[in-house]
C-alpha cells in the first residue's frame, strides 16, 4: 500500500466556507476598509474560504439619492459638486490603499464616475426620476466600493476578484427600489462564485444591488446588503453567513437610543423577522429568508471585538427561562390612515377594495385595525407613504360615503420575543410601562404567532417609551441577555 499523504489538520469547528459582509461604517475610510480586510484575513489564514460582500461608503448612498434629486429639480451644479467630492473620496481611498495613478482600479474608478455623471446628466435634462434610474444611479455607491476592498485584500496577500450585483448571479424582478430575487439567482450565483473559490481567488460582490433580466440594475432596498449576503449564502451553501457591524451584535434595543441594551445572544429567524419590520436598523427585514430553507446560521458580530461571539441566529435559537422578550425596538416617521363612514357598515367588500388596492401598489401596512362595529379601518404606513397611500384609496372609496383622516408624527413600537407565546401578563407588563410614562396608546396588534405586541403611539414620546418597556422587561443590564 503506498503512503497516504498527512490529513491537513483542521481545527474544530473550523468552516469551510463563510460569507461576510460589512456595512458602510466598516468600509467608511481606507483605514476601515483595512481593518475589514483584516477581519476576511484571520478566516482565510485557517483554511476558510470566504465570499466577502460591501456596502458602498458610509453617507455615498444617502448622498446619491440626494444628487439624483437635485438633478431632477434642475440644479446640475449642484449634483456634478457631489460627484466630485465623491470621486475624490473614492480616489483617495484607492491611493491610501495602494492603487497606483495609472492602474486598473484607478482607472475602473474614474470610467464609474463619467457613468455616473452620464446618467446624472440625463436625469437632469429629462428632469424626471424614475425608481430605474434611481437605482442605477444609487448602485454606484456600492459599485465602487467593492474595488477598495479588493485592494486592501490583496495588501494583505489575498487574490481578489470584484463584482457588481449582476455579475455575480443576482437576477431580480422589477420591482426598482425593492427588488427581491428571482429563483433562478441561487444557482447562478453558485455557478459564477464557485468558479472564482476554486481558483484560489476572494470574491468580493457589491451588495444592494442586482440586475433585471432586461439587464437593468436594481436595489434590494435600504440595508440590502445584509440581503445580497444570505442570498450569497444560500446559494453556496456557507456554514455561516457573518455580518459584521460597529456595534456588539444584535441587541435588546437601539443602542443609540437605548445606552443600557445589551447583546441578545440567540435569536430566531422569526424574532429576526420580527424586529427587522419592526425598525431595528441592524438587518434588513428579508436578510434571513434565503437562509430559513437550508438552516443555515447567521452571526452579526463586532468589528471592534471579533473574538466576541456576537448573535447568533438560528431556526431552533434558545430563550432561556422567564425571558419572554428579547428585544424592543420602534419605528419613526408613520402615519395613521384612518377610513370611516356610514359606508363601510356591513359591507365587507370595501375591506376586501382597500387591501386589494394596497397590495396591487406595493404599499407596506405596519399595523391593521379595524373596529368591530365595522366602521372604520385603521392603516399605520410610513409617512414616506401615506401620500401614495391616501391616493390609491382614492378609486376603491369613490362614490361611497367615506372619509379619510390622517394623523401624521406617530410611531410603532413592537416588543418581540417566542418566550411570548402562551406566556401571561406580558401584554399587561407593557400597557403598565406605557401608563407609568403617561403615553397613549394610538393602536394595538399581537401577530398572531405571538411572536410580538405592538403599539402605536405619538411619536414625541418613543424614546422614552423605549427606555421604559426595555426596564420593565428587565433588559436593561451589562452582560449578554
Ligand atoms: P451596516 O451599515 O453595517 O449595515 P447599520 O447602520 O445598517 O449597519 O446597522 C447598525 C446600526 O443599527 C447600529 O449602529 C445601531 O445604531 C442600529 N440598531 C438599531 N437597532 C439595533 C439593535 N436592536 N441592535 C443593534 N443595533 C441596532
Ligand atoms: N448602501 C445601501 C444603504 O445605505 C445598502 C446597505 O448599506 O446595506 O441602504
Ligand atoms: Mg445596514
Amino acid at each position: 500500500m503506498s503512503a497516504q499523504p498527512e490529513p491537513v489538520s483542521i481545527p474544530p469547528h473550523q468552516p469551510r466556507l463563510l460569507v461576510m459582509k460589512f456595512g458602510g461604517t466598516l468600509m467608511g475610510s481606507s483605514r476601515a476598509i483595512r481593518h475589514s480586510a483584516s477581519l476576511v484575513k484571520r478566516s482565510t489564514v485557517l483554511g476558510t474560504l470566504v465570499v466577502v460582500v460591501v456596502s458602498a461608503m458610509t453617507g455615498v448612498t444617502n448622498g446619491l439619492l440626494k444628487l439624483a434629486d437635485a438633478a431632477e429639480a434642475g440644479d446640475i451644479a449642484f449634483a456634478n459638486d457631489e460627484i466630485a467630492i465623491m470621486r475624490n473620496r473614492h480616489f483617495t481611498a484607492a491611493q491610501e490603499l495602494g492603487a497606483a495613478p495609472d492602474s486598473e482600479t484607478v482607472r475602473e474608478i474614474r470610467e464609474m464616475h463619467e457613468t455616473l455623471r452620464q446618467a446624472v446628466y440625463g436625469v437632469y435634462l429629462l428632469r424626471e426620476l424614475t425608481p430605474r434610474s434611481r437605482d442605477l444611479i444609487v448602485s454606484f455607491g456600492e459599485r465602487l466600493s467593492a474595488p477598495l476592498m479588493a485592494l486592501a485584500l490583496a495588501q494583505d496577500g489575498l487574490k481578489s476578484h470584484h463584482l457588481t450585483g449582476g455579475q455575480a448571479g443576482i437576477l431580480t424582478d422589477s420591482h426598482f427600489g425593492n427588488a427581491k430575487p428571482l429563483p433562478t439567482t441561487y444557482t447562478r450565483v453558485k455557478d459564477r462564485l464557485d468558479g472564482l473559490l476554486g481558483a484560489g481567488m476572494t470574491p468580493v460582490v457589491a451588495g444592494f444591488m442586482g440586475e433585471t433580466v432586461k439587464g437593468a440594475i436594481s436595489t434590494l432596498g435600504r440595508g440590502g446588503t445584509d440581503f445580497t449576503a444570505t442570498i450569497v449564502g444560500a446559494a453556496l451553501h456557507a456554514d455561516e453567513v457573518w455580518t459584521w457591524k460597529d456595534v456588539d451584535g444584535f441587541m435588546s434595543a437601539d443602542p443609540r437610543s437605548v445606552p443600557r441594551a445589551r447583546t441578545i445572544v440567540q435569536l430566531s429567524y422569526g424574532e429576526v423577522m420580527e424586529l427587522a419590520y419592526f425598525g431595528a436598523k441592524v438587518l434588513h427585514p428579508l436578510a434571513v429568508t434565503p437562509l430559513q430553507d437550508h438552516g443555515i446560521p447567521l452571526r452579526v458580530k463586532s468589528a471592534a471585538d471579533p473574538d466576541f461571539a456576537g448573535t447568533l441566529v438560528v431556526a431552533d435559537a434558545v430563550t432561556l427561562p422567564g425571558q419572554s422578550v428579547k428585544a424592543v425596538t420602534a419605528i419613526k416617521g408613520v402615519s395613521i390612515i384612518t377610513v370611516s363612514g356610514a359606508g363601510i357598515l356591513g359591507v365587507p367588500e370595501v375591506v376586501a377594495d382597500l387591501f386589494n388596492t394596497l397590495a396591487r401598489e406595493n404599499i407596506t401596512l405596519l399595523m391593521v385595525s379595524q373596529s368591530s362595529s365595522m366602521s372604520n379601518v385603521s392603516l399605520a404606513v410610513q409617512s414616506a407613504s401615506a401620500e401614495r397611500t391616501v391616493a390609491a384609496l382614492r378609486t376603491p372609496l369613490a362614490g361611497r360615503q367615506l372619509q379619510v383622516d390622517i394623523q401624521e408624527g406617530v410611531a410603532v413600537l413592537a416588543i418581540v420575543g417566542a418566550g411570548m407565546r402562551g406566556t401571561k401578563g406580558v401584554a399587561a407588563r407593557l400597557f403598565g410601562a406605557l401608563a407609568t410614562e403617561d403615553i397613549n396608546i394610538l393602536m394595538i396588534s399581537q401577530g398572531s404567532s405571538e411572536l410580538n405586541i405592538s403599539v402605536a403611539i405619538e411619536e414625541k414620546d418613543v424614546d422614552s417609551a423605549t427606555r421604559e418597556v426595555h426596564g420593565a422587561f428587565g433588559l436593561d443590564g451589562d452582560v449578554p441577555a
